[in-house]
């Protein structure tokens, strides 16, 4: 297919308004998978994914179609969906010329379509608006056209109604993609510059690279080098996603595809670098490279501790695929060898002790997760501490700063009010309030990070009945007044236990904290006390009574499934408690401090 043929594109959606479902369409549709051989939405096919409805790692797929008897070759360029992965989003978005926007006709315009289309406005991707779910009752075409054309600023005259599920408008989207997404510039004369938007480990055949060609031709067998890892290889295979990987021998300007060149590692390999010919290299790099930065740090610890070879040989496994996952080895004398890791922000936390507990069967202890700090201490030095428990001591440090967030938050009007306190409570600066539509809001606030780690996102959608959604971006770093939060159980320092704290915050946080330990901690043979603590001094105390009560004289009488029930939830428990000194703490502990009233 000649240049002027091609059309790359993107979906970009807010959660659940359907892209996954409207990409197998167009996949159907197309021929290009045979409909007995449809999974259910085929581009997401990792199972974490698949059971929480998100799109983590993005794919591609190449589409034959015919437009007034004219082939054409599509590629559809599939791109993560939550905010942690951003950077990944805006780089495949990089890799297109156009845009199908999907909103949900029953929803209308959320956080996630806002950031995704400022994402796509900055790129210069001409903008397809579709809006789906238009065979819902509950559909209001006329209103969400009319909240995009206010609230984005987009010409919707000639947006599309479909239904991905009933496969109505679903030609119209193709025959717009041909007509008005424009085709890539021939380049292929130029220095080979191809732009990397999505990679992954193979076991057998080392990194997958999915690339995008922008300048030059690339063919099997060259020698090409990453300009930003500075690696070079030589191509052992090349080929296009049909969506399978289907081998060709050479991919021009315009072209998606994806190589393999036994690279061992992503990290040689990272989203957003550019591929170049390692004898006639490309005078300058692609836009946009960044490295990835973690945001949010945690400690993981084996409950065995004979687990911890497996779990860095698990932790090394992983890294190889995923670029943006950083580990080292810490030792705490409570919890003994683990690792301390950082990720992109929450999700991609969960996803990884997910992956390393199903995947690798590992039982972990996680501590709470921190963001980084940044410690001016008196000696003239600035450090960076993503460890409560290793925070340079009061007399060494003037001051700290501590990465800010700006979170939108849209929401029905109802709600404005509660959203409003729930930012407030977590120290955010008010800094704009709009209504984007007669019954819904846009809030706008400036927030700690560290406010927002936790179930900052679990109370949104509480306080909201699930209606309000929001995006965040990092800002940068401001000093506050933090201080250290110590928790001494048995009269010992529990250094995972450790937080930190706004000082406003210690004494409700640090009396909470207790009164949450104290319910969390079994009891023991002996009293055991709980207190919270600044540097020498307690500032709130409980302590666990030493009576053992049988626990299953509860239930008086002959209620067995309830005796079963509370059995099989103390053997649970047991799974991840570890011991501390000689008091067995559960792994809920751990993450007490994120769940205060
Ligand atoms: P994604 O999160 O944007 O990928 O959304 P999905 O494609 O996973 O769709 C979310 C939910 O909406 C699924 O339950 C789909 O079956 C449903 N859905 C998608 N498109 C339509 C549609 O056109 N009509 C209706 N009624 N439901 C749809
Ligand atoms: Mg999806």
């Amino acid at each position: 297919v000649p240049v002027p043929n091609i059309r790359n594109f993107s979906i970009i959606a807010h959660i659940d308004h359907g892209k996954s479902t409207l990409a197998d369409k167009l996949l159907e549709t197309t021929g290009t998978v045979q409909k007995r051989e449809m999974k259910d939405q085929f581009l997401d096919n990792m199972d974490l994914e698949r059971e929480r409805g998100i799109t983590i790692k993005l794919q591609a797929a190449r589409m034959r179609y015919v437009c007034d008897g004219e082939p054409y070759c599509l590629n559809l360029i599939d791109t993560p969906g939550h905010v942690d992965f951003s950077y990944e989003v805006s780089r495949s978005l990089a890799a297109c010329e156009g845009a199908l926007l999907v909103v949900d006709a029953s929803q209308g315009v959320e956080a996630q379509t806002l950031a995704n289309v400022y994402l796509a406005l900055e790129n210069n991707l001409e903008i397809i608006t579709v809006l789906n779910k238009i065979d819902l009752p509950g559909a209001e075409p006329d209103r969400v056209l009319q909240e995009i054309e206010e609230v984005i600023g987009l010409d919707c005259s000639n947006a599309i109604l479909c239904s991905a599920k009933e496969g109505i408008g679903i030609t119209d989207i193709l025959n717009a993609v041909v007509k008005r997404i424009p085709p890539p510039t021939d380049t292929s004369q130029k220095p080979l510059r191809a732009l990397i938007f999505d990679s992954y480990y193979d076991p057998y055949r080392g990194v997958i690279v999915y690339f995008r060609v922008i300048d030059g031709t690339v063919k099997k067998g060259d020698r090409i080098y990453f300009m930003a890892s500075k690696k070079d290889y030589f191509v052992d295979e090349i080929g296009v996603l049909s969506p399978n990987q289907l081998e060709v021998d050479e991919l021009y300007a315009g072209e998606v595809g994806y190589i393999s060149a036994s690279i061992r590692s992503v990290a040689d390999a990272r989203v957003g670098d550019t591929i170049t010919h390692f004898s006639r290299k490309a005078e300058s790099s692609l836009p946009g490279y960044e490295e990835a930065t973690p945001m949010v740090f945690c400690g993981l610890f084996p409950v065995d501790a004979d687990q911890f070879p497996e779990l860095r040989e698990a932790l090394e496994k992983l890294q190889l695929n995923d670029a943006a996952l950083k580990f080292e080895p810490e030792t705490s004398s409570a919890m003994g060898f683990g690792f301390r890791c950082g990720f992109l922000g929450l999700l991609h936390m969960e996803i990884v002790q997910e992956r390393l507990e199903r995947e690798y069967n590992l039982s972990l202890i996680t501590t709470a997760p921190s963001v980084v700090y940044r410690v001016n201490c008196t000696s003239g030095e600035t450090v960076e501490c993503s460890n409560p428990s290793a925070l340079p001591e009061p007399g060494l440090r003037r001051s700290i700063e501590e990465p800010l967030v700006k979170i939108e938050m849209l929401t029905p009007k109802d709600y404005i009010g509660s959203l409003m306190e729930l930012a407030q409570d977590r120290r955010g600066e008010f800094k704009e309030m709009k209504y984007i539509a007669e019954n819904r809001a846009s809030l706008t606030y400036k927030l700690p990070l560290a406010e927002m780690v936790g179930d900052f996102f679990d109370q949104l959608k509480s306080r909201s009945k699930g209606y309000a959604s929001m995006e965040y971006t990092f800002v940068g770093y401001e000093e506050s007044d933090l201080i250290k939060l110590d928790i001494h159980i048995n009269g010992e320092p529990v250094e995972p236990l450790a937080t930190i704290v706004h000082k406003d915050k210690a004494y409700p946080i640090g009396r909470a904290l207790t009164q949450k330990l104290k319910e969390l901690i079994p009891r023991q043979m002996f009293k055991v006390p709980i207190q919270a603590c600044i540097g020498s001094k307690v500032i709130a105390s409980e302590a666990l009574s030493a009576i053992r009560k049988d626990v299953l004289a509860k239930c008086y009488g002959g209620d067995i499934t309830r005796k079963k029930k509370l059995l099989k939830k103390q053997a649970e428990g047991k799974k991840r408690m570890k011991a501390i000194g000689k008091v067995d703490v559960p792994q809920e502990a751990f993450m007490a401090v994120l769940k205060l009233e």
